[in-house]
């Protein structure tokens, strides 16, 4: 008999799967232009022309080993230095290319991590709202899901809660800032409180706990808000990054797992990352994608698009009455469904043809999640549907 666990989980998509692909059939029913689909995080604004170029540069010029032979294990040496060097000049973390582990994207980076960190039932702690993965990830690395729950209407973390669920068995803590689904950025202040924590409780249980910085969406911040460098606040830091959203690739399957020097046993972490990475499959992360992010650190994406597409959404959707979360970064606005059921809202708004995601599976209810990395037309033409939809439920 095949394994149930994984069968089940095959045989139910994610709840953002689910919509984004009754988008897809209903735009081939209705076109394309009439269907509002705000459900998946695909980045809309193009790759960065730097990515184009050194593709281009790499196919003329480079042999087919360095273009599609494998890399050591954990990634080819140039890309490892490139990346470690560009750490040291934006953060000053004192990485190395001995701190650096490539991968298929930050999904590789978080199961790779956890693999490595987790033993049977030992616990992660993740903070609400959060990407759904994080439960499949944690839980196929035997491990136990602890939910932190978030201060209300800032969706900041809540210092008291996640105190109070360390235990002797948290090995590991997921931070994801700017957050999916909510835009959060955790703010400095939030991030001192939390290292202050989890350093009280390694001495007092006297083992490590990890935290796990999960980046995909670091380079995506408006007006000036700084993310802080969690590797610079806290010793046992292990940071997984992902090129998909910053560089607009998530087809591409790049990023990368770094272990901060100055972690308990970093060198033995790094091991664990290559053992949990062999015994995952992940051999190493495309070539291609290596030699091409190696030639295209510090690139960016206009992210201004982002920033628009966020100000006509937000501006026009809280003129309405609709009570969102002010969102500093990532390309995703968290809303309160016009009522306590999330689900009941999703179906009002879909007989509208808007299309977003009940934030439930997120681990908070009567929120959905407005993923705006879309046209800046589909968004002006939503407005009028989000508008007569406030509407419907005012005059109910
Ligand atoms: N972590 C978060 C918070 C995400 O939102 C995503 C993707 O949407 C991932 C990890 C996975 O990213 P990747 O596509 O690089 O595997």
């Amino acid at each position: 008999m095949f394994n149930e666990k994984m069968y089940a989980l095959g045989s139910k998509r994610s709840i953002i799967r689910e919509i984004f692909e009754y988008c897809k059939a209903r735009a081939a029913e209705i076109g394309a232009d009439k269907v509002f689909d705000f459900s998946i995080g695909n980045p809309s604004v193009p790759a960065p022309k730097e990515i184009g170029d050194a593709i281009s540069e790499l196919v003329k010029n480079e042999s087919p080993v360095l273009l599609h032979g494998y890399t050591s294990a954990q990634g080819d040496l140039g890309t490892r230095e490139a990346v470690a060097d560009d750490i040291n000049t934006r953060f000053g973390a004192g990485v190395s290319a001995n701190n650096i582990y490539m991968t298929c994207g930050a999904a590789a980076s978080l199961t790779i991590s956890l693999r490595a960190l987790l033993n049977p039932d030992e616990e992660c702690i993740v903070f609400a709202p959060f990407f759904t993965e994080y439960r499949v990830f944690i839980e196929n690395a035997q491990g136990k899901v602890v939910v932190s729950t978030p201060m209300p209407k800032t969706f900041q973390i809540d210092i008291k809660d996640f105190e109070g669920k360390i235990t002797e068995k948290t090995k590991a803590v997921i931070m994801n800032s700017p957050n999916n689904p909510s835009g959060v950025v955790y703010n400095e202040e939030t991030i001192k409180a939390v290292c202050e924590v989890l350093r009280k409780k390694e001495k007092e249980y006297a083992h490590p706990i990890y935290l796990i910085a999960d980046e995909p969406y670091r380079e995506l911040v408006f007006d000036e808000i700084k993310v802080p460098y969690l590797m610079n606040y806290y010793d046992d830091t292990i940071v997984c990054y992902s090129y998909s959203k910053a560089l607009s690739l998530p087809g591409e399957r790049i990023g990368y797992i770094a272990v901060s020097p100055k972690a308990q046993d970093s060198v033995s972490i790094y091991l664990a990352i290559c053992g949990a990475g062999r015994s995952l499959g992940y051999v190493c992360a495309p070539s291609l994608f290596q030699q091409v992010i190696k030639r295209c650190i510090g690139a960016k994406v206009d992210i201004n698009i982002y920033k628009e597409n966020r100000d006509i959404l937000y501006g026009a959707l809280t003129e309405y009455g609709y009570e969102c979360v002010a969102p500093d970064g990532a390309f995703y606005l968290f809303v309160k469904a016009l009522e306590d059921d999330a689900y009941k809202f999703f179906e009002k708004a879909k007989k509208k043809e808007i299309l977003v995601v009940p934030c439930d599976d997120f681990g908070v209810s009567g929120y959905v999640r407005i993923a705006y990395c879309v046209d800046k037309q589909r968004i002006v033409n939503a407005l009028p549907a989000f508008k007569a939809l406030a509407e419907e439920y005012k005059n109910n």
